[in-house]
Parts: structure tokens; sequence; C-alpha cells
């Protein structure tokens, strides 16, 4: 007997919109935009642009107008297609430019200059930050990664017919990169007429397994795991790790009729409430008729006074009111927690207060387990993905850290920078040293002793520091770094949290009296100039992480004292720790 072929819910508005222009016509478009004014779009308006033109955001045919816009802040809908409900806005904002009128054709292109899309201007509007803060975001509080990002957007929003001649370049996870239109096939040739839709910008744990599996249960239908992998919070995992958990729990944990794992480039807002409801409208025009709010959903986090912006059931709330209109029904969780001596997941709304439960933090993830070193235990993630984080955040000794020496010439930085090495080297670690002399001999060959070439010389050092410490390396940098202003670019540039500032704090009169080079005589009887504490300034660190005193004690003892520190911090290993 043939079963017949599921139907899936039609896109909002009843057709998958597309704005890619057919490939004869591409090759014309393309000699007239080079022509055109360009406009290079964010990271942000890249993504959208992607959504808009393979119909995720249907009904939306293009940049949001003013028409639009208003009425999708005052009533989260759109005021063309019929009114149709529509959460957030889409818009294209730009810096005001002569070029840019109306009927004018603009190339939209990327960072790097390739086109992307012709937009015939057929609007251009002023918008209110304040205004959106408000009705969007539901606050102007800068913690908001929104708001503060919008006071970067251009003044004006444009719109208008929006011709694509390609989606911007993907190489990463090529068959995860699915259209609505492949995921629709892919959900048709899993065979059912119902699917649950999950969205996700973290790892997934077990609870979200857990989660999931309910879900699709519930509904008896396929489940499409969606992550987003466009713009997600600040500080959230790269999606390079996140995707390869989705990839291995998907391919052992699920049954392979069950699932659908697709990348969605999609930019988030972080608008909770609001979020939730689009979330679901983009998911039904993947061909979802269900979607999962849980806790929290699309949470930006606490605001500048600690308050949740959001609080943890406001989206459920608001999707619950509109989910029949939106042809998407919810499938909503309480927050979800481990029973250990149970050994099972539970909502906890369903369990009696007394009863014993387990969590732990994205926060606690990485400062309790992945930075010492310990496994994640299986009740909390799989055995992959607790391998996968781990390869991506390596325990705190296998990190990288920059030990930045900083103090007169003769201070003694190199001297003291030499046995650190060597302690360095005992303890495991591998170590690139960078002396401001014999920088100056390769690097920075050429450069001279200036305000500018000095500052040249300290930026060429902190940025080859900021990549040997972002690949697991240890830096050592012994330079004069005079300028404070200077060391702290350096200090942003690597890391504040991987930055060891050492303050080498010999008195000039000692460095005078040691002159190994003899280079303080010839500064005094004037045979060389600019030279740092005799007629060039010398601006002490005000809060470095350590102060030397050479006078007092050995390089050896220095050297071991800054071990100590880098072994509190977690960066060498400690003795009772190497032996497990
Ligand atoms: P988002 O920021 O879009 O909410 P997350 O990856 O944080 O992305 O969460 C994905 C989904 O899982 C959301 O619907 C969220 O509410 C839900 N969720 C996450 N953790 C839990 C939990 N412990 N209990 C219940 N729901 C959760
Ligand atoms: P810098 O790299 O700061 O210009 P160097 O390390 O090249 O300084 O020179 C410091 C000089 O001071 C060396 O000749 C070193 O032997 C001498 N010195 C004497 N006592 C100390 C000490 N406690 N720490 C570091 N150097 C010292």
């Amino acid at each position: 007997m043939m079963t017949p072929e599921p139907r899936l819910v039609p896109p909002c508005g009843d057709r998958l919109v597309s704005l890619l222009v057919a490939t004869e016509a591409a090759a014309e478009l393309k000699a007239y935009a080079a022509r055109l004014p360009s406009i290079q779009l964010s990271q942000r308006s890249m993504c959208d642009l992607e959504l808009l033109a393979t119909g995720a955001f249907s009904p939306l045919e293009g940049f949001m107008g003013r028409k639009d816009h208003q009425r999708v802040l005052d009533e989260m809908r759109l005021a063309s297609a019929n009114g149709h409900l529509f959460p957030i806005p889409v818009t294209l904002p730009v810096e005001a430019r002569s070029e840019l009128h109306l009927d004018a054709d603009v190339a939209l292109r990327t960072p790097t200059n390739d086109l992307l899309a012709i937009l015939t201007v057929e609007e251009i509007y002023a918008w209110d930050r304040d205004e959106v803060a408000d009705k969007v975001f539901a606050s102007r509080d800068l913690r908001h990664p929104l708001v503060v990002e919008m006071l970067r957007w251009g003044p004006l929003n444009l719109t208008g017919r929006l011709q694509v001649l390609r989606l911007p370049a993907r190489y990463d996870f090529r068959d995860l990169r699915l259209d609505p239109t492949a995921v629709r096939a892919r959900l048709v040739a899993a065979g059912h007429s119902n699917v649950v839709a999950f969205q996700t910008r973290n790892p997934l744990h077990r609870v979200h397994e857990e989660l999931t599996k309910r879900a699709t249960q519930t509904v008896d239908g396929t489940l499409l795991l969606h992550p987003s992998v466009g713009m997600t919070r600040p500080g959230d995992v790269d999606h390079y790790t996140r995707v390869r958990t989705y990839r291995a729990l998907a391919e052992r944990y699920y049954e392979p009729d069950r699932i659908v794992l697709s990348l969605l480039p999609l930019a988030m807002r972080m608008a909770g409430p609001r979020e939730a409801v689009w979330h679901a409208l983009i998911r039904r025009n993947y061909g979802a008729n269900h979607f999962v709010v849980g806790r929290d959903h699309a949470s930006p986090g606490v605001d500048s006074t600690g308050k949740p912006f959001y609080g943890p059931y406001d989206a459920q709330e608001l999707l619950e009111r509109h989910q029949r209109e939106l042809g998407v029904a919810m499938v909503p969780f309480q927050e979800l927690v481990y029973l250990p001596d149970e050994d099972r997941y539970a909502e906890v709304g369903r369990i009696p207060a007394t009863t014993r439960t387990a969590a732990i933090s994205g926060t606690q993830v990485r400062d309790e387990y992945l930075n010492p070193g310990r496994s994640l235990p299986t009740w909390f993630t799989r055995p992959e993905t607790a391998e996968i984080l781990a390869e991506t955040y390596p325990p705190r000794h296998r990190q990288g850290v920059c030990v930045w020496f900083t103090g007169l010439s003769g201070a003694g930085k190199s001297t003291t920078a030499e046995v650190l090495t060597s302690l360095l080297l005992e303890h495991g670690r591998q170590v690139t040293v960078l002396d401001g002399d014999v920088v100056r001999t390769h690097l920075s060959k050429g450069l001279g002793f200036g305000k500018e070439d000095r500052d040249t010389n300290i930026l060429r050092i902190g940025f080859v520091a900021s990549e040997i410490v972002r690949h697991g390396g240890v830096a050592v940098c012994a330079a004069i770094s005079p300028y404070r202003a200077t060391r702290n670019e350096v200090r942003q540039l690597v890391g504040a949290d991987r930055f060891v500032e050492v303050f080498v704090n010999t008195p000039l009169e000692e460095c005078e009296r040691r002159d190994a080079k003899g280079m303080y005589a010839r500064a005094r009887r004037g045979e060389i100039t600019g030279w740092t504490g005799i007629d060039d300034p010398y601006e002490a660190p005000l809060h470095p992480e350590i102060t030397l005193d050479t006078v007092e004690h050995t390089p050896e003892a220095n050297a071991r004292w800054i071990l100590e520190h880098l072994q509190a911090q977690g960066f060498i290993r400690s003795p009772s720790v190497s032996a497990t």
C-alpha cells in the first residue's frame, strides 16, 4: 500500500517569495551594476537579504518601506500583504549620500565588494532609534545587543524593488545549508505532515535533546532542527563548533526519518517575545506547523541594573496569542531540569518543590568544566558534544596568554624574560619571545624612535602576540613600550583576560648605573636624542598585573614569581593537577 505524500503547511501568504533573478538575466545585470553607486552591506543586512531572497521572510518581498515599518512597530503587522503578521522590522539602514535618490538603481555588495543585488530605490525615509528600541525591544538599555548596535546604523532606510543576483557565499557545511524549498523537499521525503521546528543558538545538551524528542512525539511528526547561524548573541559559542555538535547528535541519537537538520542564516535580534513570533513565522515558510518555545526564548540576558529584559515565559505568552493566525502551533516547555535521584528530566512545574535537581549553566560549563579541563557529565551532555566543546575550549593550561614586560631600557625586561622562558618550557608550554631589540632587526626593520614609529613597533608586536595567543601559545614580549595608551590598545587586541602586564620598575638611576650598552652615557652627552627616561617620556602602568623590583630581587626570583601568577590563573598546570 502506498502511503499518501505528506502535505506540509503552505508558506505564509501561500507562496514562497523568490527574489533571485534568472541566470541569463544575471550576466547583463552584472555588467549594468558596474556603473551603479554601491552600498556595502553589513553582516546583518546580508543575512536579511539572503532570507528575503529565498522566501524565508515570506510574504515580505523586500526591505520594509515606511508604511510597513511603522505598522510593524505599532501592531506587528505589515501594511502590505493584507496586513500579514510580522513582528520584527527588516530594513536597510544607510548613511545619507547624494547618489541615493528616488528611482536610482544601486548595487548592493558584500564588504569585499562582491555584487549581490540591485535595488531600485522607491523610498528613502528617516527612522527613529528610540522608537524602534521602545516598541521592538521594549528597552533603551545599552546592554541590549541590538539597542547598542543600532547606534551604528545609518539614519535613513532604503527600500524598493530587489533583484538578487546571488546569495552571499557560504563555504562551511554546504550540505546543511538548505533554503525553504530544499527543506520542504527533505521534510516531504521524511514522510510526516506534522513538523515541529526547534530554534537554537547554543550547543545542544541532554535537556534540549529531551525537549526536541518529546515535541516530536507530541506532534507525531518530523523534527526540523533549525539552528540560527547568521548572527546570534555576542559571546555565544561560534557556529562552527555548534554545528559539529548538532550533526553528531542528529546522526547518532535521533531516528533518521524523524529529523531534518538545516542551518538558518538568520541574524537574530534578541527581541524575546517578538522574536519568538518571528521565529515561528520563518519556520512556517520552511514547512513547520509546530514550533518549540521554552524558557527565555531569544533572550538578551539582563540589563544594566541586572534585571532580565524579558520575563522567562513572555515569549510563550505572545506566541500563544498569535499562533492560530500564524498557522504554527506552539509546543511550550517550562524549564527542563535533571533529577539525579531518578535519572530523568522533568519540567520544573511538574515536580514537588523538594525534589533534588541539577543543571549546569553556560558560564559554569566554561568556568567549572572546560577551563580546568574537567569532563562534562553524561547526564548533562552527550560525550560527542563534550568532546567537540573540549576541542574548541581547551583547558586553561593549553590556552594562550601574553606576558608583556614594560619598563626603561636596562630595567631588566630581557633578562627576566629569558629566565621566564626557560621556566615556561620546563612546564610544557610553547613560547615565542618577541624582544624589542630583536623585533627591530626584522619585523620592524627601518622604524625609528619617534612617537609614531615607536607606536607602530609596539602594535606590530601586539598583533603578532595576539595571533600567537589565539592559537594557544605563550607570547613573551619585552619592549620598553613607553606609552600607556598603546599598551592598553595591545591589551584589548590580545584580550584583557589573557594579558599579563609586568612593570619592570627599576629606577632611572639604577638603569643608568647599569648602562649595559653605554647608551645612557651617550644620551647624557647629547650624542643620541629621544632616549626614554632622558629626553623622551616613560608612562608607568597604572594597574599592571605584576610590578617587579630588580634592585631587591634577582631575575630568577622575579621570573618564578611571574610563573606563580600564571599558575594561579590556570595558564600553567599546578603540580597537583599534572599528576592526574
Ligand atoms: P534562543 O536564544 O533562540 O532561545 P537557545 O538555544 O537558548 O536559543 O534555546 C533554544 C530553545 O530551547 C528556546 O525555545 C528556549 O526557550 C529553549 N530552552 C533552552 N534551554 C531550556 C531549558 N533548560 N528548559 C526549557 N527550555 C529551554
Ligand atoms: P631591558 O631588556 O629592560 O632593556 P636588559 O635585561 O637587557 O634590560 O638589561 C638589564 C641589565 O641589568 C642586564 O645587564 C642585567 O644583567 C642587569 N641586572 C642586574 N640586576 C638585575 C635584575 N635583578 N633583574 C634584571 N636585570 C638585572
